[in-house]
């Protein structure tokens, strides 16, 4: 193996290039990049080498010599140890250009496309407290119930108090649940003896609606004082309008299980994005920052550019959210989703909010689309919004058979999108422009809408 020009537990002083949009300084050494988490570009720094691979580094910050004026105090007391966030060190300002950088970075390096729009990233007016959903492991710490995060590189979990990306609904009625079930005497799940039994708490809180459902997940079919937890989560916690119990008895890290009851109230809660109402269930993807998702799903619709005579498919529907938005300005819609119990939601909500001209069907989409185009169905505008791992082939493949004139790409990932506007590309679509949003703020993460066309 060639020889790197660091070694690793080297100690260096560096100077960092350039920062990468999860918050890491790029240093080189000799022509060698290695990453440095909390770094940020301009800042002179003293590092030591913790590993070493072929072609890159990474390094640990130990001193800061000289900083950067995007360097801002994380304000979070324990962000340092959490992980769930990345980047509170960061400005706000400059978060959001680094993102829109690193979206711009990877459709040319990815996606080998040159000279695509890219807009300015639409970050928030005020990036905190924004999360509608909050989902924390339970562990034991000296005898009494914690819950909040992992420690790194470890099954230690860390008690967290506040999350400040969260919602303080959340926050609070995750402590509250935590101390009903303490008094109960319910143990935590353990995962290296997969004994105990409440393994996770999930709460989600509609920002409109102000409704809260709380969910438990546990090894055992049965928790123990069922009735009296339950009874006294209800008298505590105003908002809360759904109770469920979500199973989950495997030796795994996967948090939820198959089967999910209904312990008290409905098995959905409601929100509003717009004017159009939402039930969701316990199982259904719901975005998590709703005042970006109105944002997001408005630029969606803006791509599609309906004028009311359009058929739309709409593929990884989820609860059909974007489809009803669609379906208010087009002919007929067509909504895909795998998860059965979304597509329950997306006939719920269609039927809430007076909407007839949609169908949804679950299913993957890479076998559904195909077989509505085999029936006929012939769409003028196809929107996705694929999980991280992007578009399945079959389902690129079928869009380059059906030509739909515009197809309108959400994405949680720019790494995929890329890859994916790349084979559009090659089939004959062109990508007109890419509008980042910022739904995860402090975060690495960052989502696009693409909109692209039949040349
Ligand atoms: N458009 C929705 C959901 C987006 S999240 C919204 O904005 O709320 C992606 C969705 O894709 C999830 O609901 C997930 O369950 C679903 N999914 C994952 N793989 C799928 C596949 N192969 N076919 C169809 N849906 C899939």
């Amino acid at each position: 193996m060639k020889q790197t020009p660091v070694q690793k537990n080297e100690m260096l002083e560096v100077h960092f290039e350039d920062v990468t949009h999860d918050g890491s300084g790029v240093a080189k050494v000799d022509g060698y990049p290695i990453f440095v988490p909390n770094g940020l570009s301009g800042e002179k720094a003293k590092i030591k080498v913790t590993k070493v691979n072929k072609n890159y580094g990474f390094g640990r910050l130990m001193e800061i010599l000289s900083a950067s004026p995007n360097r801002v105090e994380a304000p979070c007391p324990i962000y340092y140890q959490c992980g769930g966030c990345q980047l509170q060190h960061f400005s706000y300002e400059g978060q959001l250009k680094a993102k829109e950088k690193q979206v711009r970075d990877v459709l040319e390096r990815i996606g080998k496309l040159e000279n695509v729009t890219v807009h300015p990233v639409l970050g928030m007016e005020d990036p905190w407290r924004y999360r509608n959903k909050a989902q924390v492991p339970v562990g034991e710490e000296a005898g009494r119930l914690v819950s909040g995060f992992y420690q790194a590189r470890s099954h230690r979990i860390i008690n967290m108090e506040a999350c400040l990306i969260q919602h303080e609904q959340n926050d609070t009625a995750i402590q509250i649940v935590k101390d009903i079930c303490q008094r109960y005497d319910i143990s935590a799940y353990k995962e290296e003896t997969n004994k105990g039994i409440l393994r996770h708490v999930m709460t989600r809180y509609g920002y409109t609606t102000e409704d809260m459902m709380i969910v438990l997940v546990t090894r055992t079919p049965e928790l123990p004082h069922r009735k009296q937890i339950v009874k006294e989560i209800v008298e505590s916690i105003p908002a809360v309008k759904a109770i469920v119990q979500n199973i989950n008895p495997k030796q795994t890290n996967v948090i939820f299980g198959e089967k999910t009851k209904v312990l008290w109230g409905s098995e959905v809660i409601y929100d509003y994005i717009g004017d159009i109402k939402f039930a969701i269930s316990a199982r259904s993807f719901y975005q998590v920052n709703p005042k970006q998702t109105k944002i997001l799903y408005e630029k969606a619709l803006e791509y599609a550019a309906l004028s009311g005579e359009e058929t739309v498919i709409d593929a990884y529907c989820g609860i059909g959210t974007i489809s009803l938005f669609l379906a208010k300005k087009a002919k007929k819609v067509y909504g895909v989703e795998i998860v059965p119990e979304a597509i329950a939601d997306a006939n719920r909500n269609a039927q809430l909010n007076g909407i007839e001209n949609v169908v949804f069907e679950v299913g993957k989409a890479e076998q559904v689309i195909p077989q509505w185009y085999k029936e006929g169905v012939q769409a003028d505008v196809l929107v996705v919004d694929p999980p991280r791992k992007g578009c399945d082939e079959a389902l690129l493949d079928t869009i380059l058979d059906m030509k739909p004139e515009r197809v309108v790409y959400v994405s949680c990932n720019p790494a995929t999108l890329a890859r994916d506007l790349r084979i559009l590309e090659d089939g004959g679509y062109k990508t007109l422009e890419v509008q980042p949003v910022d739904m995860f703020p402090h975060t690495g993460h960052v989502e696009c809408v693409a909109l692209i066309t039949l040349i």
